[in-house]
């Protein structure tokens, strides 16, 4: 399996520490908001790496974390009048609940930093002992230029960097380029006690040690979104490495940007999309399926009229799956037959073809043409006479292919309305139809929809599935 690796800027082959398990470490989100687009592309990316080495047959261990605190934290306690747990509950409760809405795994671990600073204490401790961070008035910051590879994950131009930073900010540090570990409390703002005073963690400083406490000091991959890597990754590289004088992680994988409408997502723009506010217009399993449509280290375009397309795109798997179904239910025959052996055979071509494209560094976009194609070549080759256990096998396939993908094929009924109830409007607007009364046709279907149930007409009738 060839992975990217951010580090040396290539795919390589994809070695585990252990045999046949992977530790992975997702930076999560500051728990201060609604999660967003940009949110939600490493959760769905990232849980597909996931899932595809659990059908590889890999154990892996997933750790993500929530920042509940911060300055944006604080400051939305401010705004709201109350207390800084108050709101990272909140949004921890909420992020969780879109989480599970976009079927992401349950994680393995999901610490939390306010839960996590006597292990911070720690490592901090750990880097003042060995001579990588200085103390100023009950500030702790790293110092870079005790680190000779710092830098070598971005590849910025270091000194470069540092004079800038020295000119612009004329701080007390001594290098432009160090961090804080630690910093002094200030007025009205959470604190813990430490060795250096009262104060609370830098941003940097709770991945290196929740990573170090749940995965152990080298993992197998670390990743997020492109715009961590300098200087949210660089840092945690240069807090474990100088802690742990071990390799931090073998591979760092990155997701690219999302654009909306072909701008840059950016709170300026006013142009952040609330995955909620999305979920309310389409399903997040749509949502799951237009990330996962293109390769994930490439930039994605959000425009509502891609959403719209990808939920087309994927209702055409789900209409197979129906018309599997409805084959299945209808056929006489039971046994498969020696030509059916065969079309056998030519999916499993299709499998192959898909796990070659996921091995390729997770291509989900090219995996995804793979299953449309599949889907033509079963709509062209079954029929109506076709056998129940050919039928199974390949709505078998086409669930454990998108399963993996983390998409969800729906094929059953819904509780908010009753099967028979559906079967009786949809025989309605059939008679409406036949009526030419395509008024009330129309409002029968629209009417459904408003259910999520979506009604088509196929050549063996009319198919409805909940969307
Ligand atoms: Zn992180």
């Amino acid at each position: 399996m060839q992975i990217y690796n951010s580090m040396d800027n290539q795919k390589q082959e994809f070695i585990s520490i252990k045999p046949q398990e992977v530790s992975m470490y997702v930076c999560g989100p500051t728990v201060y908001n609604y999660i967003h687009l940009g949110n939600a592309r490493p959760f769905v990316v990232f849980d597909t790496v996931r899932r595809y080495f659990e059908y590889k047959g890999y154990k892996v261990n997933y750790v993500q974390n929530f920042t509940d605190i911060d300055d944006k934290i604080i400051n939305r306690a401010v705004e709201e009048k109350c207390s800084t747990i108050d709101v990272s509950k909140k949004y921890i409760k909420e992020a969780l609940e879109d989480i599970k809405g976009l079927n992401i795994k349950e994680y393995t671990y999901t610490p939390k930093v306010t839960e996590e600073i006597e292990s911070i204490i720690n490592m901090i401790s750990i880097l003042e002992e060995k001579g990588f961070a200085y103390n100023i008035n009950g500030t702790v910051y790293f110092d870079t230029s005790k680190y000779d590879e710092y830098g070598k994950l971005s590849k910025k131009d270091i000194e470069g960097l540092d004079i800038g930073n020295r000119v612009e900010f004329n701080s007390e540090k001594r290098n432009g380029t160090d961090f804080v570990l630690w910093k002094s409390k200030k007025e009205n703002e959470p604190f813990w006690e430490s060795p250096w005073g009262d104060g609370r963690p830098g941003w940097h400083i709770e991945c290196s040690a929740m990573a170090k406490k749940y995965l152990g000091d080298t993992i197998d991959i670390h990743a997020g979104g492109q715009d961590l890597i300098f200087p949210h990754h660089e840092n945690e590289l240069a807090q474990s490495e100088c802690a742990n004088k071990k390799a931090f992680a073998n591979y760092w994988m990155h997701n690219g940007f999302i654009n909306i409408d072909n701008e840059k997502m950016s709170k300026s723009k006013n142009n952040f999309f609330i995955v909620r506010d999305i979920a309310k217009d389409f399903s997040y399993n749509t949502i799951r399926f237009f990330l996962l449509s293109v390769h994930y280290r490439s930039p994605i375009n959000f425009t509502v009229e891609l959403l719209k397309s990808s939920e087309n795109s994927f209702n055409r798997i789900n209409m197979c799956v129906i018309n599997l179904e409805f084959i299945k239910n209808n056929t006489k025959r039971k046994e498969i037959t020696n030509e059916e052996l065969n079309l056998l055979k030519e999916i499993e071509k299709f499998v192959e073809k898909f796990e070659q494209k996921m091995d390729d560094d997770f291509n989900t976009a090219d995996a995804i043409s793979v299953i449309f194609e599949m889907i033509k070549f079963v709509n062209k080759n079954v029929n109506n006479e076709s056998s129940i256990e050919l039928c199974d096998d390949i709505i078998n396939t086409i669930k454990k292919l998108c399963d993996v993908l983390g998409l969800i094929v729906k094929n059953e009924s819904v509780d908010t309305i009753s099967n028979s109830e559906i079967e009786e409007l949809i025989l309605k607007r059939q008679n409406a139809k036949k009526n030419k009364d395509f008024t009330l046709a129309d409002e029968i279907r629209n009417n459904l929809l408003e259910k999520d149930i979506v009604i088509e007409d196929t050549r063996q009738g009319v198919k409805w599935y909940k969307r």
